[in-house]
């Protein structure tokens, strides 16, 4: 299960529904960022779950590519190079979805907001429970 919080910015009302960190879920795992170019915080699919059904045979990397397309559309997926086609679990490159360029560090609760550094609030109880 991966748990999702609501941030707030005290001063300029940022807000935005992220893990605050690293979360495990069923099918994938998920870090926080922060992307330099958009100044925004963002949940960056780090590891997918390849199912033995749905999942592609060895040498097929395009194969999996294709589902992990399906499963995140809209974002520029990075497999590293070599990846093996069996692995249950693929570790992705983290890359900010709105361009594969973009500068993104791991970012982390209690952290600042990325539009005026102010320390963000975080609400006690998750915002949204995933799978
Ligand atoms: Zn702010
Ligand atoms: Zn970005």
């Amino acid at each position: 299960m991966g748990r999702t919080y609501l941030f707030e910015c005290p001063r300029c009302e940022y807000r935005v529904a992220v893990a605050g960190g690293v979360e495990q879920g069923l099918l994938c795992q998920v870090q926080t960022f922060r992307c330099r170019d958009c100044s925004t915080l963002l949940d960056v699919p780090v590891r997918v779950r390849v199912t033995d059904r749905e999942g592609p045979g060895p040498g097929r990397p395009e194969a999996l590519q294709d589902q992990l397309r399906r499963r995140f559309t809209n974002w520029h997926l990075r497999l590293p190079i070599g990846a093996a086609a069996r692995d249950r679990w693929v570790v992705l490159k983290p890359c900010c979805p709105v361009s594969p360029i973009h500068r993104i560090e791991p970012w982390t609760h209690p952290g600042r907001c990325p539009r005026c550094e102010v320390h963000l609030d975080r609400t006690v109880m998750p915002y949204r429970i995933w799978e």
